[in-house]
């Protein structure tokens, strides 16, 4: 069986060539990776049936990831999610950032990593193929200290799963929290929104926001609310009630805190699509995860084969640190000194059931 494929995907303004890396493992399961932004731009799955479908949002070519992506399968750094005000403070100097979402910062800024050409190291192993990308963020990159060296690694396996696995340091102590933004729909390219899709979240609590999406730095238990995911519940179920946070965030996008015991790999989440029957796991090694019910998509932005990337029609399971953290020091930390090594893993498993 062929494992791996190297073609090119496209071509940057400033005429960077932008490599498309398409892995596959022994039940024919497919993803394809862009060197910009490391970008998922398919991942074909099989529902319960054999039917292999793509359960990824994405667009068909360069030009539109380029132009009019909300932050579709790409790798989010330096800080995924949002840093209040555009500024944090470290061993005592404040350090403004891009602003890029009213007066906030969000995922990385006007250039985060999702907006660079990756270096790729295409690998196969007898039971897996993956790809290795490297990017190195210079001193300064959108107001944050320290040049960052890091290194992302997509992995699929024979076990159906893919890891990610994100390594990184700095010349100077800087803050990192780095993320994947694939917006799924385990129906396949046809459905119309994900509210049928059943989720369960390992987590009792999260961080409320203010009406700017920032934390308050209340760490508030789900018991009773719209945000007890706990068993499997329809994403679509409660996401219309007049909860204050359901309203400020247009539905799910809220920071879940993970239940977990200590630093090894947390099973974070489980997501059942009854028509399909397709599921997916995500573990990770992460303190909270990001659930993004794709409140913000309109009916602007046209995905790959003409599908309208419409209202809800993608959800996010963004594994990560908490939001603002830079600013909410009983938040756990996201400063990366020199010396110290940053090592993250998430696994999103792919499945099926009857
Ligand atoms: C955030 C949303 C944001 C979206 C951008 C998500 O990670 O939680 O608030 O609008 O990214 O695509």
């Amino acid at each position: 069986m062929i494992r791996l494929a190297q073609s090119t995907f496209g071509r940057t303004p400033d005429g960077t060539t932008v490599d498309l890396l398409t892995l596959r493992n022994a039940a024919g399961i497919e993803i394809r990776v862009i060197t910009y932004g490391g970008v998922i731009v398919s991942l074909q799955t099989p529902d319960r049936t054999g039917a292999f479908d793509d359960i990824v949002l994405g667009f068909d070519d360069l030009e539109s990831y380029l132009t009019k992506s909300r932050y579709f399968g790409c790798i989010v750094g330096r800080y995924g999610n949002r840093i209040a005000g555009g500024r944090f403070t470290l061993d005592g100097q404040t350090y403004p950032l891009a602003t890029n979402n009213g007066s906030n910062h969000l995922h990385g800024g006007i250039k985060g990593w999702d907006k660079v050409v990756w270096q790729a190291a295409p690998f196969e192993r007898a039971d897996a193929a993956g790809v290795v990308l490297r990017h190195t963020s210079p001193d300064g990159d959108e107001g944050y200290p320290g040049e960052v060296a890091a290194t992302v690694t997509y992995t699929l396996s024979d076990r159906d799963q893919l890891s990610v696995r994100y390594q990184a340091t700095t010349t100077k102590p800087t803050v990192i929290n780095l993320t994947q933004h694939t917006y799924f729909n385990l129906a396949g390219p046809k459905a119309a929104d994900v509210l049928g899709h059943q989720l369960r979240l390992n987590a009792s609590r999260f961080t409320p926001v203010s009406d700017v999406m920032i934390p308050t730095g209340e760490i508030a238990n789900v018991s009773g609310t719209p945000f007890d995911f706990r068993t499997l519940t329809p994403i679509g179920e409660r996401i219309n009630e007049t909860h204050e946070q359901l309203v400020r965030a247009k539905g799910y996008d809220h920071n879940f805190v993970l239940d977990r015991a200590g630093d090894a790999l947390t099973p974070a989440a489980h997501v059942e699509e009854p028509q399909t029957g397709r599921t997916l796991d995500v573990a990770t090694t992460e303190p909270a995860l990001q659930f993004y019910s794709g409140n913000f998509l309109d009916n602007s932005r046209i995905g790959k084969g003409g599908r309208v990337l419409s209202y809800r029609s993608g959800f996010c399971l963004e594994t990560q640190h908490f939001p603002d953290s830079p600013n909410h020091p009983a938040f756990p930390s996201t400063v990366l000194r020199p010396g110290g090594f940053y090592l993250s893993e998430t696994i999103f498993g792919f499945g099926t059931r009857g």
